[in-house]
């Protein structure tokens, strides 16, 4: 495994991490998750991705478990949480990054997790109704109170990220190292172009998600919806139809060969191609099944495959 400074942090991420979203809680149990961890870790992970919101809280539970059982020295790894839809109705605790909801998310989380800190907390998306600088004055203090290393941002625009840096440098307080925006052959435009001034200007790195656009740059929703993917879930229909785009499922088809010349399959070829951006310090897979986790691992393998002839050929068929 590699491992990748985020941004201009010192903070050491393997390329490949590995995320809870949609899965703990909703199709893998304490022991599958452990499994899927274990897996994960043995390929050289060292970065678990999570968030308040996953499965109302659960997939923290079912990490902080997992994590006791596996028993790790909590230097070794990465854990990261995210903040901002809350798991209540008030006004205070949904939708929100002031500076009451966020002293309090911390600490829920925190025990759901079973640990003394996060190593990073993301504002899950921007807040429009509170300023940027209460949100930033509250993950400094979360950083001066020990209970998170880091902070990131998720889905904030580049000009709303920029504002945080500066608002940070102006009272010197802990700056944003990273955001998380959804990165795959589907779905460039932000990594590539929007953010493109924040790596140089801000030190700003990136953790990834969902590089296989939910399983659909897997390829195996090219004749239909197998019964234990993600788009079969119950109560995910809207992903399940996002998944299923007539022109994506097209273009899914002609990556096929392209992965197939190279010798590996097309999740690995959509992971590798993700890794091959320089800007992309760390690519958060995710998996219902450990099996998975294996064969995803191995996409750091295919990178030095991605030549410019392979990479133009990629572009023809999706758009550059
Ligand atoms: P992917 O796009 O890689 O989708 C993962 C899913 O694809 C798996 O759960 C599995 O679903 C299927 N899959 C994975 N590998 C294979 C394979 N080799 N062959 C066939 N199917 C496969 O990533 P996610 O969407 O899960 O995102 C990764 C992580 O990113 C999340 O866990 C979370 O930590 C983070 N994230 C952050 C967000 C944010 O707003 N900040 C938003 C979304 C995700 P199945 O088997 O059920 O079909």
């Amino acid at each position: 495994m590699n491992y990748r400074r985020l941004g201009r942090s010192g903070l050491q991420v393997s390329e490949l991490s590995f995320g809870s979203w949609v899965t703990y809680g909703n199709q893998l149990d304490e022991g599958l998750a452990r499994e899927c961890m274990a897996a994960a870790h043995d390929a050289g992970v060292n970065f678990f991705d999570n968030a308040e919101v996953y499965a109302k809280g659960r997939s923290e539970s079912i990490m902080g478990d997992a994590l006791r059982k596996l028993g790790w020295r909590r230097s070794s790894y990465i854990v990261s949480t995210k903040f901002f839809w809350g798991l209540y109705d008030g006004p205070n605790e949904k939708n929100t990054l002031n500076r009451k909801y966020l002293m309090q998310a911390i600490d829920g989380s925190l025990a759901r997790l079973g640990l003394d800190y996060v190593d990073i907390a993301f504002c899950h998306r921007p807040d429009p109704e509170t300023p940027v600088e209460e949100t930033v004055w509250a993950m400094h203090d979360m950083i001066a109170a020990g209970k998170v290393l880091y902070w990131g941002t998720s889905e904030w625009s580049a000009a709303e990220i920029a504002m945080a840096c500066e608002m940070a440098e102006r009272h010197h307080l802990h700056a944003p190292v990273t955001e998380q925006p959804q990165y795959n052959l589907f779905h460039r435009e932000r990594v590539e172009r929007e953010y493109a001034r924040l790596y140089e200007d801000f030190g700003i790195g990136t953790t990834t998600w969902s590089p296989l656009a939910s399983g659909l740059l897997s390829g195996k929703y090219r004749d239909g919806v197998p019964p234990d993917s993600r788009a079969a879930i119950s109560g995910f229909e809207w992903l399940a139809e996002r998944i299923l785009e007539p022109t994506k499922l097209a273009k899914v088809q002609l990556l096929v060969p392209i992965a197939h010349d190279l010798g590996c399959t097309l999740a690995q070829m959509s992971i590798a191609w993700c890794l091959a951006n320089p800007h992309v310090s760390t690519v958060i897979t995710g998996a219902s099944r450990p099996s998975q986790v294996v064969e995803n691992m191995k996409a750091q393998d295919v990178v030095p495959k991605l030549t410019p002839e392979v990479m133009a050929r990629i572009d023809a068929v999706v758009g550059s």
